[in-house]
């Protein structure tokens, strides 16, 4: 799935589940943190296209990083990010599901144990497949455009703080 569905797909999650700011940034860019896997493509083509779509995509990823996010983020801020971070990876996963229907795909988010055939975890055939991809981008989109030019926005998401701390100041 395209970077975009997941940010904006992460922001209608954060805002159904009713997040603060810190809540909704963290919400955001846990959705798209899975697919820093691609950033093996500097270690030869070969070695990405194998990779991606295993480690940073599996459950045990989700509980590790979200475990990781709260230890640090709760002993500075008490605020629990757990939840947060876990559900945001999670969706992430879930989302990149159904593409494996049309496209060639590594993902197994049960790793480290042996993976589904990718085509097994969506058994729906191409059509179908690329109407959800579809149906999930056009969501995205119509999201973008309700919400883009509201304060806590996805893009006014990252001006608040920097409007606070102005008014404040
Ligand atoms: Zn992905």
């Amino acid at each position: 799935m395209d970077p975009f569905t997941h940010y904006m797909i992460g922001f209608a999650l954060g805002k159904k589940m009713g997040l603060d700011i810190p809540g909704k940034k963290c919400m955001v860019l846990f959705s798209l943190l899975p697919d820093i896997d691609t950033l093996t493509i500097l270690l030869g083509y070969d070695f990405a296209s194998s990779f991606h779509g295993t480690v940073t995509h599996s459950l045990l990823f989700a509980i590790l990083t979200a475990g990781t996010v709260e230890t640090v983020y709760f002993v500075k801020h008490r605020q629990h990010l757990f939840p947060v971070v876990f559900a945001a990876i999670s969706l992430h996963i879930l989302l990149d599901i159904p593409q494996t229907s049309f496209m060639s795909s590594n993902l197994n988010p049960f790793y480290p144990f042996h993976p589904i055939p990718p085509q097994r975890l969506f058994p729906v055939g191409r059509t179908v497949g690329m109407a959800v991809v579809l149906a999930l981008f056009l969501t995205a989109l119509w999201t973008f455009l309700k919400n883009w030019k509201d304060d806590e926005g996805p893009i006014g998401l990252w001006r608040r703080e920097k409007k606070e701390e102005e008014s404040r100041g």
